[in-house]
């Protein structure tokens, strides 16, 4: 039974297709509607004329549409259009980052197991370790971001099944040596989960590295415009792509029709977003860079960034998300240069259109690389403005918080 079949649905052109900004803007379209745009498709109910194709539904499980919570013909759009930008087998859609992590690391992951994750991971991803994993009897250990071959092999243990990391680190953007954790995990046996969302397959593409299961909040980039919760994951063959299939289904995840919709639309513009937010990035650094105030800029796209040489090795571009590391005098008058910001405003989430600057904490527990304890840490995300606009703002911000700090 094909009738609901993913195949059809396949853009040929997509297929053909081998650079970003092609692949982003292609998406997936429907099979024969003539609509350059996948429907909007909500559904709970799906029919069948027969009641041997209604005996046999599941036999369609992992492509085709058999019932609303395992996807409609929109999420499958979607998943397509993910997979072709990530160069990956299929991908699977979820509600949102942090269920598509957790998800994820579920599908790899039962008790009397070892997972080795990354220190600098994302801080919710880190307590879903602690305070899931940890409990339901699987073993979590955090290694160091900046680890090479010879220290991270002997992190293994035999019951090692599953290795996790984010490159650059959340908040603290340490770049890891993708290529080579994959490779010694490999050989070690153990499956190795991405989160890729702060350069998102335009920058980085995990599976090309090494990487088994490539995971995204499309919150962020993807989506583009504040407006939607979702997560994806990618994954590198069928055996892969079928177990978190499972999971995610039998977990009772389900991401929403109109939520895939805006997704897909967003990646459209993609690759000329993330053009904007890298330069925009790039000019705000430029500037802080000459402040007094300013100590170090934590972005790998800077030559004098720790992570510079890997990162120009693996890595197409940098994003518009960087961490600022102030003097540490400017955390008693941090309310002087937040509370009356114009163009960036403060809130939890990046990767829209808007520029947004909050203050970071990196979890206090991470045990290799803490937040830097020489200042004050600031998140900043370069969002689609003008930058002279922005620029302006940061003046303003700075000369507030240089006359509160001299009274
Ligand atoms: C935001 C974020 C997540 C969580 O995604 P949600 O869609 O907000 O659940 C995971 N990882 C990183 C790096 C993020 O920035």
């Amino acid at each position: 039974m094909k009738r609901n079949s993913l195949e059809p649905s396949v853009n040929r052109n997509t297929q053909r297709a081998s650079r970003m900004a092609t692949l982003a803007a292609a998406g997936a379209h429907p099979p024969s509607s003539g609509l350059i745009n996948p429907s909007v498709e909500r559904a709970s109910t799906i029919l069948y004329p027969t009641v041997d194709e209604y005996m046999n539904r599941h036999d369609g499980f992992y492509d085709e549409v058999i019932y609303g919570l395992y996807g409609t013909g929109t999420t499958f759009a979607l998943a397509e259009s993910v997979a072709a930008l990530e160069g990956g087998h299929r991908s699977v859609i979820t509600s949102s980052g942090s269920a598509a992590i957790t998800l994820g690391l579920m599908t790899f992951l039962k008790s009397g197991d070892h997972v080795l994750v990354a220190d600098c991971v994302y801080g919710s991803t880190r307590r879903f370790c602690d305070k899931v994993l940890r409990p339901l009897g699987i073993d979590v250990s955090y290694f160091d971001p900046l680890a090479d071959k010879e220290t991270f092999a002997p992190a293994f243990r035999t019951q090692t099944r599953a290795v996790y990391f984010e490159s650059p680190g959340s908040q603290t953007f340490e770049i890891i040596d993708v290529p080579r954790l994959a490779s010694v995990a490999r050989e070690k046996g153990a499956v190795t989960l991405m989160d890729n969302t702060w350069a998102t397959p335009v920058f980085f593409r995990p599976l090309e590295h090494g990487v088994d299961v490539s995971i995204a909040s499309a919150t962020k980039y993807l989506s583009g415009h504040s407006d939607v919760m979702l997560g994806t994951l990618t994954t590198a063959s069928v055996e892969l792509y079928e177990r978190v299939k499972d999971t995610v289904g039998r977990w009772g995840n389900c991401a929403g029709p109109d939520e895939c919709y805006l997704v897909h639309r967003g990646i459209r513009t993609l690759d000329v977003r993330l053009e904007r937010h890298q330069r925009n990035a790039m000019k705000l650094i430029e500037w802080l860079h000459d402040q007094p105030l300013v100590k170090r800029v934590l972005y790998p796209a800077l030559s004098s960034d720790p992570g510079y040489a890997v990162w120009k090795r693996d890595f197409k571009g940098a994003s518009g998300l960087f961490g600022v590391v102030l003097s540490p005098e400017c955390r008693s008058v941090a309310a002087s240069f937040f509370d009356h910001l114009g163009h960036f405003r403060m809130g939890s989430s990046w990767g829209g259109f808007e520029s947004l600057m909050v203050p970071a904490w990196p979890r206090p527990e991470r045990l290799h690389r803490p937040a830097p304890e020489d200042g004050f840490l600031i998140r900043v995300h370069a969002g689609l403005e003008d930058p002279a606009d922005l620029i302006a703002d940061l003046e303003d911000a700075f000369a507030r918080m240089t006359a509160a700090l001299s009274r």
